[in-house]
């Protein structure tokens, strides 16, 4: 099992955390977690549901309201410990989240690192949560706005980043003051559950994080989304369950930040450095197997460039390796199901029905995990399922374009709107195109565009709010006005 495999074996758990308590569900269920690359069981895990997660709310409540006698100073120290810790145990966390989720080992490692940066940014944001004074209405008066926590937060995060998408919500929460209900991908509970004993070890106090795994998504959510508690719900998945929770949060008229889908652009102009472009293709596009909100989803090349740009990327795609995400030649994992698999290989399927050529790869991989063969598709066209679609799989679509104008307009002609890219080496038309993007965020000449230190998140369908940066805060806390009044204006 999992646990052999860990230098510090109590790292796993398989039950609850709420209100720092280790809990089986109320009916003794569980539900199994499977390593995608072997197919093979790696742990049972309490299966927790509504009744569970109303007690979590409960216990948080109660927390935040302790939580809110902590001095700035105190609450960053936690923090900043258990930011320490979670860099201590990195290769452990790596090697849970490569058991669970599949991804290679050193891009485990590599998000463990910029999961941990989440909370050492945020340790240091809640030293800076200010107010402010605002000019008097009248002489007997002064105006004060203070910025206080929004409330108990409901939490929901995807199987893709089992690390980061948590700790970018959990960090900036507990800064902020709040307390939190998390309620991870039911594929990849164990690093959730790691964090969790990892911030306890911090000497967080309990009640403030807690984690709700489980089967019964729906559930869980109806109550994060209705309990009178919770002020304020925080959404990364796609846009589909995103607007089902939009929904259900309407009716208490609950905050709401979404992190959902993407279909980026990644546009390369002819003037562009063509290696340089490749290169950023090939990192944004394949991490994580294409599984990443923020990968690669239409390559738009202009048409001069076209041939040369398919030659080079289908050479070095073929150095791609799968297989299982510990073997250190591998540089491609399984995706997270057969479902997943499935889904990926119908999109190609359509495309290739419906004219694409197919420079390398387009099927899925031989041998027991849920591998897809890195694949590489030309001559794609408006009206294949591959232009609309989130493929989340490591298959780059590559369409030809005649001049700026029909690339903006190709980019945009989309409902999502999280990250785009382009690559030009002309400075005005950087200005024009980035500036003309519907987009949250443009990478130009450059694809690793992530980082604590910016404000992650998206436009149209691709959601509201931003996570990370300055602004990751405010997401978190209400504006109070303070009027006070009945002040002598005297003359000293
Ligand atoms: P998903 O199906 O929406 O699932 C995400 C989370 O929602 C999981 O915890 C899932 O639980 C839960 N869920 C499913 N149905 C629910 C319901 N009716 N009520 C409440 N919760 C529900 O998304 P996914 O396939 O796991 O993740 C991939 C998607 O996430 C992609 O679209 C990707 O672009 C997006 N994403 C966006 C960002 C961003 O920052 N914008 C980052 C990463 C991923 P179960 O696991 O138990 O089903």
């Amino acid at each position: 099992m999992i646990a052999e495999m860990l230098r510090d074996p109590s790292l796993v758990k398989a039950a609850g955390f709420i209100n720092g308590q280790w809990i089986d569900a109320e009916d003794m269920k569980t539900f199994e977690v499977e390593n995608p690359s072997t197919t093979r069981l790696l742990a049972r895990v309490a299966d927790l549901g509504a009744d569970e997660t109303q007690r979590a709310i409960v216990a948080a409540h109660q927390a935040m309201e302790r939580w809110q006698s902590v001095t700035a100073k105190e609450k960053s120290i936690l923090l900043r410990r258990w930011f320490e810790l979670v860099l201590e145990h990195k290769d452990d966390l790596a090697t849970l989240m490569t058991a669970e989720q599949g991804k290679v080992i050193s891009e485990a490692k590599g998000e463990v690192v910029y999961g941990a940066s989440y909370i050492e940014w945020f340790a240091e944001e809640t030293k800076r949560i200010y107010g402010d004074i605002l000019p008097a209405t009248t002489s007997d008066r002064r105006s004060l706005v203070i910025r206080q926590p929004v409330g108990v937060v409901g939490a929901i995060t995807p199987w893709n980043f089992p690390i980061a998408m948590i700790t970018r919500k959990v960090a900036p929460a507990l800064a902020a003051g709040c307390a939190i209900v998390l309620k991870p991908a039911a594929e990849t509970p164990l690093c959730a559950l790691a964090l969790a004993e990892l911030a306890q070890r911090a000497g967080i106090p309990d009640g403030l994080f807690n984690v709700i795994p489980g089967t019964d998504a729906a559930a869980i959510g109806q109550v994060l989304t209705s309990h009178p508690l919770v002020k304020k719900v925080t959404f990364t998945g796609s846009t589909r369950v995103g607007k089902i929770l939009m929904e259900q949060s309407a009716r208490g008229v609950k905050r709401t930040s979404m992190e959902l889908g993407g279909n980026a652009p990644v546009i390369v102009f002819e003037d562009a450095d063509l290696e340089k472009a490749v290169s950023g293709v090939l990192a944004v596009k394949y991490r994580n197997s294409g599984q990443t909100c923020i990968c690669a989803n239409r390559i738009l090349v202009q048409q001069s460039i076209y041939e040369r740009f398919l030659e080079l990327l289908t050479r070095k795609v073929a150095e791609f390796v799968t297989g299982d995400g510990f073997d250190v030649s591998v540089t491609s994992g399984p995706l997270i199901t057969r479902q997943a698999v499935n889904n990926v290989d119908a999109l190609v399927k359509d495309a290739v029905s419906k004219g694409a050529g197919v420079c390398i790869g387009g099927k899925p991989a031989s041998g027991t995990g849920h591998c897809y063969e890195p694949t590489v598709l030309r001559d794609l066209t408006a009206d294949m399922r591959l232009a609309k679609e989130e493929v989340f799989g490591p298959v780059a679509p590559v369409f030809p374009f005649e001049d700026e104008a029909a690339a903006v307009a190709m980019a945009n002609d989309t409902e999502f709107g999280l990250a785009a890219y382009v690559f030009t080496k002309d400075s005005s038309r950087v200005w024009r195109v980035s500036e003309r993007l519907e987009y949250g965020m443009v990478g130009v000449n450059e694809t690793a565009i992530s980082s604590e230190m910016i404000p992650f998140g998206g436009v149209k369908e691709s959601g509201q709010g931003r996570e990370g940066s300055k602004y990751g805060l405010e997401d978190y806390s209400e504006l109070k006005y303070i009027c006070m009044g009945d002040i002598e204006p005297g003359v000293i």
